[in-house]
């Protein structure tokens, strides 16, 4: 009999407003009286011996060190400048010394093929997957029109890391990548500008689809004439990449990024399924719930896909941008995208997961989830649900997701209870990585508070250690 115990759930650091008090308190409410039956085993978030046993001591005191200075904000707002200026004080190599057994270490993947393996295999240990993220993207106005081999060298250099997977022993390799890796970030923006005005979204990704198939091209009015070659020079990029994907098995993750974006992401990722996706989910695109429209977009998303006989794949978080979004949104005096709460938040998580999985357990293979969270309470109620619907927690067709060098406690008792659990692990060199890395921080400031209870399990273990050789 399996039985999923919430004992605690941890408060989202530093919210002081009633409606956060409310929200954590019924939240709080609801969590501590969850329980689901289903197997033989349990599924508890807050034994730090099942946790940390496959870590050193050594790593355990790198985290709680880490994670304790990304709980403060000042640092976590001037991180990379922060950083930089130590690399001007003490010179690249001496930064690198400090930096590299640090921060890097612990929240990067490596930036060699040896490195990568190790990687792997350490979290092989607790059977846990490797989802990598390539550190590149681009936002708008980020464009540097001289710069016209960029997008090919880095479609070349993430279709690469995917082998290295498969040569480290990756059974079910996931990929994450952004589709400013490969398109310049301006080019992505006025196409999104476009759809819904100019162009529908099921036309353009057909297009696309039909491109990436046979290529066959069209020529857009709304674009311009150099608009129109860099669009079909990138998506031969693209088709390279999807190529080699699907010939190699390995599943792509496109990355939501902000919703000035999103559209031109959508359109070109629904493209990609509709090309590479007949048979099995090998392209899924992200879905970010924190917006009002997250499920009225993934229930379209998947229709254009799934009418034209392909398979669909997802990716499910809440979204990265939130801060960015409002001020956006604010100063151009447009309705605001993002849910008005966090409670709002939670719920469209929760009610999007649901959907999802209703709809895998009437489709089966052919439409494919990665649950992305840190939310113990939505893991809790997707791991319930998947369980109720009688799906299998090892098909591959709903798995979790959590970023590299956190939310241990969520992973490694999620995948010894039997679920299909990935690390995303960012991967590159240190110069790279850092700007992307110290983004990431600022614009997942709310995760980095909520890593206050794995601080508390990694105190908590490492007393039971010291007190064991004491
Ligand atoms: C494997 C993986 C892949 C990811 N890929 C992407 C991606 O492609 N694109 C992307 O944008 N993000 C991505 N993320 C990050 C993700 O969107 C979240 O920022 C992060 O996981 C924190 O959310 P949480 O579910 O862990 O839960 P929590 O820590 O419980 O929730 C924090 C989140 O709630 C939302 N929120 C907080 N306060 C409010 C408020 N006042 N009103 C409304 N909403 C609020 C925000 O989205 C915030 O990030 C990914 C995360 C993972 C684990």
């Amino acid at each position: 009999m399996m039985r999923y115990t919430q004992r605690s759930f941890y408060f989202i650091g530093g919210l002081k407003e009633n409606a956060w008090n409310q929200t954590i308190t019924s939240l709080f409410k609801r969590a501590s009286h969850t329980q689901v039956s289903s197997g033989d085993q349990n599924l508890n978030f807050s034994d730090h011996k099942t946790v940390f046993k496959f870590k050193r001591t050594t790593d355990l005191l790198r985290g709680y060190f880490l994670l304790r200075v990304c709980s403060i904000n000042m640092f976590v707002d001037n991180a990379l400048s922060v950083m930089r200026g130590c690399e001007r004080i003490f010179g690249e190599k001496l930064f690198s010394l400090i930096a590299r057994p640090t921060f890097y270490r612990h929240f990067v993947g490596g930036d060699t093929e040896a490195e990568l393996r190790a990687t792997r295999n350490e979290l092989a240990k607790a059977g846990i997957h490797l989802m990598v993220c390539p550190a590149f993207e681009e936002d708008a106005g980020e464009t540097d029109v001289s710069k016209t081999d960029k997008y090919k060298t880095n479609m070349e250099y993430i279709m690469e890391i995917g082998q290295i997977m498969l040569r480290a022993g990756e059974k079910d390799p996931c990929l994450q990548f952004k589709i400013t890796a490969m398109m310049p970030g301006d080019l992505v923006t006025k196409i999104s500008s476009n759809i819904g005005n100019s162009i529908q979204l099921d036309e353009l990704s057909e297009i696309i689809g039909k491109y990436l198939e046979t290529g066959k091209t069209t020529r857009f009015d709304w674009l311009t004439e150099d608009e129109n070659n860099q669009l079909f020079k990138c998506l031969d990029y693209i088709n390279t990449f999807g190529e080699k994907a699907r010939q190699t098995g390995i599943t792509l993750l496109v990355d939501a990024e902000y919703t000035y974006m999103n559209p031109g992401i959508s359109a070109v990722a629904l493209g990609m399924m509709l090309a590479f996706n007949k048979e099995r989910p090998i392209v899924w695109n992200t879905y970010q719930c924190y917006l009002k429209a997250a499920l009225q977009t993934i229930s379209t998303e998947m229709e254009i896909v799934e009418k034209r006989g392909s398979c669909f794949g997802a990716k499910v978080v809440r979204g990265a941008y939130m801060e960015k979004e409002r001020k956006l949104a604010k100063m151009h005096g447009y309705p605001d995208p993002v849910n008005d709460t966090y409670a709002d938040t939670c719920a469209m998580y929760d009610r999007v997961a649901e959907y999802m999985m209703t709809h895998i357990s009437k489709v089966g293979n052919r439409c494919n989830i990665v649950l992305g969270t840190h939310n113990e309470q939505s893991v809790l109620n997707a791991a319930t649900k998947l369980t109720d619907l009688g799906l299998d927690p090892r098909s591959g067709q709903v798995v979790f997701g959590q970023i590299y060098g956190m939310a241990d406690q969520i992973s490694v008792p999620l995948s010894a209870a039997g679920f299909k659990v990935y690390k995303s692990v960012p991967y590159g060199p240190l110069g790279e990585v850092l700007p992307y890395l110290s983004r990431r921080a600022a614009e997942n400031r709310v995760v980095l508070a909520g890593a206050r209870r794995e601080l508390e399990l990694l105190k908590s273990e490492l007393k039971s250690r010291f007190i064991m050789r004491g």
